[in-house]
């Protein structure tokens, strides 16, 4: 078009065009700054909901959903994924915090989370704080990035966005008001502990969980449920076939159930406070490989993939030592059938560590381990076939990657969900 137009020009136009082309670099900077400030892509993140994420870039709700086409509106875009921005045609608000006045409308829900009605009043265009409000959503300014949390939220995070199958899922956030709280991940509960204002919830998925949307779920007290989907991608898993023989292969079902239920009532029990303050070591210092990781699918004696990995294996040599990742309290430490010479350690918030098949165990129940203690020697005791250390850990009653929740130092991440420092350098 612009092309067409220059044809058709007088040359007396034409040097008013020539001054305008020599000034037009001047200009394209200018849009492409302006394209900076406002992107066109939002990786999602808790709260980012169709409204907040409009009102933060300057977009309709129907603009926006309009460029990220989606099966079912009603949902919110799904944490871990990434929207699309289409250009802004209202003014942006790239900071603040959306509540829903219920109950007793505006003034109420100010009196009751400590804000000042009038100051919210005219932050939405309203002339009066004086009026019936029933789930209506208010701008509330912040200095922190636009978002839609549960009422009573003034943040709220993700470990680990995206998330995977089998690894540990963390959430934190600052609370304003102490309401009970009822937290779901898909159908199953996750663990929510709380310090003052601090928030930490805490779960897991198996490892043969599918990718894809799990819907996040937080009711507090009375106010409306809040809910997002999780998207969780793919994992990478290993296959492997075993042909148990010899004494392995003589272990009845029904020892592993008993011991199975065993365990389950201490790992199913959360002690309210995390007892570690150090990022987790690894248990064992000298060890030859890692022979099995978490997650890796099983078939035993040719039979279908329909069990995997609940730990990591370390082969090492008989006697190796084994040492306590983090501060914790010992829960189990006996000869089991299947585990064989096994210590448990309880570190609070449901987070349980534990170490099977050693030769000999050192800690006993009720010590109070420090992180790099003695707690057993490695060995081939109980459900094994050679010398090697099987670390487990598990979080709210599930089994996780006890690998990627040290390498990902999910334990100061934690901890500082729960507002006490991590003491980076921990003692060995
Ligand atoms: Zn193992």
């Amino acid at each position: 078009m612009k092309r067409q137009a220059v044809t058709f020009l007088c040359k007396k136009s034409r040097s008013i065009l020539l001054i305008l082309l020599f000034l037009l670099p001047l200009s394209h900077q200018t849009s492409v700054a302006a394209q900076e400030q406002l992107p066109t892509a939002h990786f999602v993140e808790p709260g980012d909901t169709w409204l907040a994420l409009a009102w933060r870039y300057g977009v309709t709700t129907a603009d926006l959903q309009a460029a990220n086409p989606n099966p079912n509106p009603a949902k919110q875009p799904a944490i871990g994924t990434t929207i699309q921005i289409p250009a802004s045609t209202l003014p942006p608000r790239p900071n603040g915090r959306i509540i829903h006045a219920l109950q007793g409308g505006l003034l109420e829900f100010a009196a009751a989370h400590n804000l000042n009605p009038w100051r919210v009043a005219l932050e939405n265009g309203m002339d009066s704080p004086y009026r019936p409000l029933y789930d209506q959503p208010l701008y509330l300014p912040t200095d922190t990035p636009l978002r839609e949390f549960p009422n009573g939220f003034l943040s709220l995070e993700l470990s680990n966005n995206p998330p995977q199958p089998g690894r540990a899922i963390g959430l934190r956030g600052e609370i304003e008001t102490a309401e009970p709280l009822s937290v779901t991940l898909g159908t199953e509960p996750v663990a929510v502990f709380s310090n003052d204002s601090h928030l930490v919830g805490l779960t897991g998925t198996g490892a043969f969980l599918k990718p894809g949307d799990y819907t996040l779920t937080i009711l507090a007290g009375n106010n409306l449920l809040w809910s997002q989907p999780i998207n969780f991608v793919a994992g990478e898993w290993t296959y492997s076939q075993l042909t148990l023989t010899g004494e392995a292969a003589t272990i009845d079902q029904e020892s592993i159930q008993q011991e199975r239920e065993r365990l389950f009532a201490i790992w199913n029990l959360a002690s309210p406070a995390p007892q570690w303050t150090t990022p987790f070591q690894l248990p064992i210092e000298s060890y030859l490989e890692i022979t099995s990781l978490y997650g890796a699918r099983r078939s035993y004696n040719g039979g279908p993939y329909n069990t995997y990995h609940e730990g990591v294996d370390f082969s090492a040599y008989g006697g190796t030592p084994v040492y306590a990742p983090a501060a914790g309290t010992v829960v189990i430490a006996e000869r089991l059938v299947v585990r064989g010479g096994a210590v448990i350690i309880d570190h609070g918030l449901g987070i349980y560590t534990g170490y099977y098949h050693m030769s000999e165990v050192v800690a006993q129940v009720g010590d109070h381990v420090e992180p790099g203690q003695l707690i057993g020697k490695v060995g081939t005791t109980g459900f094994s076939t050679g010398n090697h250390l099987h670390w487990d850990l598990l979080v709210n009653g599930v089994w996780v990657d006890a690998k990627t929740w040290q390498e990902q130092d999910m334990a100061c991440w934690v901890l500082e969900g729960w507002g006490t420092p991590c003491n980076s350098q921990p003692v060995n």
